[in-house]
């Protein structure tokens, strides 16, 4: 039920005189003066400056005052309101801090005091008039209406709510001033009600005003008996539209606030510091399973619920927060609660800490977000990040050790195929003596499955080594006229044995370009030799060069009128060791390493790689490379190079000589695969041959020779190649001396560390026995 209006009625009222003296008071608040006020100046009660603006202002003047006995512990000041009385004096009311703007007493007509009154006047009209004059100062509305809902009686605030005289209302009706009808309807039934039960009511009502605002009362009304005993409707309203529109906003911002508090499933926690006491949610229990009973509002529900690993680090980070301002005023924790099946939550707290002008800390309110589904996911993700590292770390390991294990056994290979060729060579050479046009034919075969498997070998060192990224281009100017004829050259004997002819066509307009030689030979080839591979008897190849980009590149396109390939296949095929039809590349001796190379070699180049084809229509491999393409470490210009080219012209064969007619050669090598086929070859071509074993013997033995030719191994035992080559080139006597390097040029920068040592030259293993005469005679003319 809510207060009656004069429940906020002024603690205290005075009566003054014009001078500011107090005639009267009345009221229960006069202790607040200290004792009774009557007799006493405005000036002594409330101070000279609120006295005098009481007296010279006093019309609705509100004047703050602080009581000089403070009532419980608010330091809010109280209020003072003058109303000029008729007649002269003031009327002040006095009100303490809560309730400002209150109504005078009913009772007030019966203490009015008797020395206001001047005795040779007309008494009633006087007693009237000063009546008059409290109820027009009472901001509240007062007034009585009769059964018929007539007003027989208004006060200045009620002509004010409708901007008329109060004079002019008085016998009008409700429903004359006033055009709501459903709040004429309302006032009339309370009227009615309050008439019939003789009883007085207390409700909130509204007034729409003309201009269309809404003015909200709290109003009492009770029966009232006339003179006559004619019964009428005492009204008193109180303005409560301002307290309505704080408490709307209040009501507001609290349903606002809680639906996001359920929105967020947010676990309110508010703890009174200096009260020692604690508040948990519903919902703060409800995160860990429980009902809102379960747990007490006590520090130690959330002190056994805390995991006790976690337990000293949140009191630590409360208690710095609590105790030392300069920590601010937010904090957050997280931490893990036991809920109530057991199970450990994450729980974010996230708080907020209140403190007085003190700076200490009064208040600290929060919230608790349960975040385990949060702390799990980045749980699982950190186990899975670090999953996938060891799998990489194995993965590049693995890989390291593939691509060390090929270049090794392809190195390893090389060396008896080296031999295998070499003395078939020599054995072909009739230098072993002569040979029958069959055991030719056998040779031929052998020499020939030993540079296919050569090849073979080459290719899996290319793609181990590119792989580890160990791929060098050796650019020089290559004419393309001549690169493109040697290709076609070398395919045109199988070609022909197939029946498929071999076109080619050249625009001519790109003469030469910046590339690496043996690799874009490679490149034709690996094409042209697919072309034909994948062709059936009788079809057609060719090979087609035209400058692209305003010959800025040139585009090498090698077709054919083959088998075709699916688009499914079109990107497959460039992966290291696919081939399509297992059977028929069997068939077509493959090993699936060619175009895996081709795109190698290509991007070296930087340049591009299209394949447009139709099935059982035929294929168009594109390759368009920069004619300059731009410098990469990967690309290093090379010094004369252990050709591997179109093998020159077979050097005629001597007959067999014992005697050495041309000049001494050492051979340093560990091998005696390795060096039995070249010392024979030497031997027969007319060299004194003397052979070291390993590299202390080499330089023993060119000391002591000072040999035409020096063809030095680099790996040997005691002392390897490199450090023979320097120890050589040390020594005054042996410093000229023409020194060729064999390597295995497996490595990058084998060919550079070679050079650096001292070497004239370098060849690469397996070395072909017409080169070193070729390389020999070289130095042999320069001497
Ligand atoms: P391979 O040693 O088998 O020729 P490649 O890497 O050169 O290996 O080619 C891979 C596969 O791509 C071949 O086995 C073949 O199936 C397909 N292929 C390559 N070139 C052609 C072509 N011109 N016509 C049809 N299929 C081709």
């Amino acid at each position: 039920m809510k207060a009656p209006p004069g429940a906020s009625s002024p603690s205290l009222m005075l009566v003054t005189d014009e001078a500011g003296h107090v005639l009267s008071s009345c009221g229960g608040g006069a202790r607040v003066l200290g004792g009774a006020p009557e007799g006493r100046l405005l000036a002594e009660l409330f101070g000279e400056e609120p006295a005098r603006t009481l007296l010279s202002r006093a019309d609705a003047v509100d004047v703050p005052w602080q009581p000089p006995v403070p009532e419980g512990s608010a330091s809010a000041p109280w209020h003072l309101r003058g109303r000029a009385l008729v007649g002269g004096g003031v009327l002040v009311q006095v009100w303490g801090p809560a309730e400002p703007s209150t109504g005078v007493p009913t009772a007030w007509e019966r203490r009015i005091a008797p020395h206001l009154l001047d005795s040779s006047e007309d008494l009633v009209d006087q007693q009237r008039a000063f009546m008059l004059s409290v109820f027009d100062a009472d901001p509240n509305l007062i007034f009585v209406k009769d059964r018929f809902g007539r007003f027989v009686f208004v006060n200045k605030a009620v002509g004010d709510l409708f901007s008329l005289p109060p004079d002019e209302l008085v016998l009008q009706h409700n429903a004359q001033v006033h055009a709501d009808e459903a709040e004429l309807a309302a006032y009339n039934e309370v009227d009615q009600r309050v008439l019939s039960t003789r009883s007085e009511l207390y409700l909130e009502e509204s007034v729409s005003k003309a201009d269309g605002t809404r003015v909200w009362f709290e109003t009492c009304k009770r029966p009232l008996q006339g003179p006559n005993g004619e019964l009428f409707v005492l009204g008193i309203s109180v303005d409560i539209t301002e307290r309505r529109r704080m408490e709307e906003l209040l009501n507001d911002t609290n349903q606002r606030l809680q639906l996001a508090v359920k929105a967020g499933q947010l676990g309110l926690w508010d703890w009174k510091v200096d009260e020692k006491t604690v508040y948990f949610s519903p919902t703060w229990k409800a995160q860990l399973g429980y009902e809102n009973h379960e747990l007490p509002n006590t520090f130690s529900s959330f002190h056994e619920l805390l995991h006790p690993d976690d337990l000293e680090d949140v009191l630590h980070v409360v208690d710095r927060y609590v105790k030392e301002p300069s920590s601010g005023d937010r904090y957050l924790n997280e931490f893990r609660m036991r809920a109530r099946d057991g199970s450990w939550r994450w729980i974010a707290s996230y708080g907020l800490v209140g403190r007085n002008n003190e700076g200490q800390a009064v208040r600290v309110t929060g919230y608790h977000v349960d975040i385990t589904e949060r702390r799990q996911r980045e749980h699982e993700e950190e186990a899975l990040r670090e999953s996938l590292r060891h799998t990489n770390e194995r993965l590049e390991r693995l890989g390291r050790m593939k691509d060390e294990f090929l270049a090794n056994m392809s190195h390893e290979l090389r060396t008896p195929l080296n031999a295998v060729l070499g003395q078939t060579e020599a054995l072909a050479e009739g230098i072993f003596g002569p040979v029958t046009e069959s055991q030719r034919g056998a040779l031929r075969t052998i020499e020939e499955s030993g540079l296919h498997l050569l090849s073979l070998i080459n290719d899996v060192l290319d793609i181990a080594k590119g792989n580890a990224g160990r791929l060098e281009l050796l650019l020089e100017d290559v004419a393309v006229e001549e690169v493109a004829q040697e290709s076609l050259r070398q395919l045109r004997e199988q070609a022909r044995r197939k029946n498929i002819a071999v076109a080619y066509s050249s625009d001519g307009e790109v003469r030469a370009l910046r590339a690496d030689r043996r690799r874009l030979r490679q490149i034709l080839l690996n094409l042209l030799s697919n072309a034909k591979k994948f062709t059936a008897e009788g079809g057609r190849i060719g090979l087609e060069v035209s400058s692209r980009d305003e010959g800025k590149a040139v585009a090498f396109c090698v077709w054919d009128t083959g088998s075709g390939i699916a688009p499914e296949d079109r990107q497959r095929i460039f992966e290291p060791f696919v081939q399509l039809d297992a059977g028929l590349a069997r068939r077509n001796e493959g090993s699936g390493l060619g175009l895996a190379l081709v795109r190698r070699f290509v991007e070296l180049h930087h340049g591009e790689l299209q394949v447009e084809s139709e099935l059982g229509r035929g294929s168009r491999f594109t390759v368009v490379l920069p004619v300059e393409p731009p410098v990469s470490p990967r690309s290093v210009s090379p010094s004369p190079s252990p050709s591997q080219s179109a093998e020159p012209a077979p050097a005629p064969v001597p007959a067999h000589t014992s005697a050495p007619a041309r000049g001494t050669v050492v051979i340093a090598d560990d091998s005696e695969v390795n060096t039995r086929h070249l010392h024979g070859y030497l031997v027969a071509h007319g060299y004194g041959v003397h052979i070291a074993r390993d590299g202390v013997e080499a330089v023993r033995l060119c000391r002591e020779l000072l040999p035409s030719v020096v063809l030095m191994d680099i790996q040997m035992p005691r002392l390897d190649g490199l450090e023979a080559i320097r120890s050589l080139r040390a020594d005054a006597a042996t410093a000229s001396l023409p020194i060729i390097a064999l390597t295995a040029l497996a490595m990058p920068g084998d060919r550079e560390r070679c050079l650096e040592a001292g070497a004239n030259e370098y060849l690469g293993k397996p070395v072909r026995l017409r080169e070193v005469l070729e390389m020999m005679r070289r130095f042999e003319t320069r001497a």
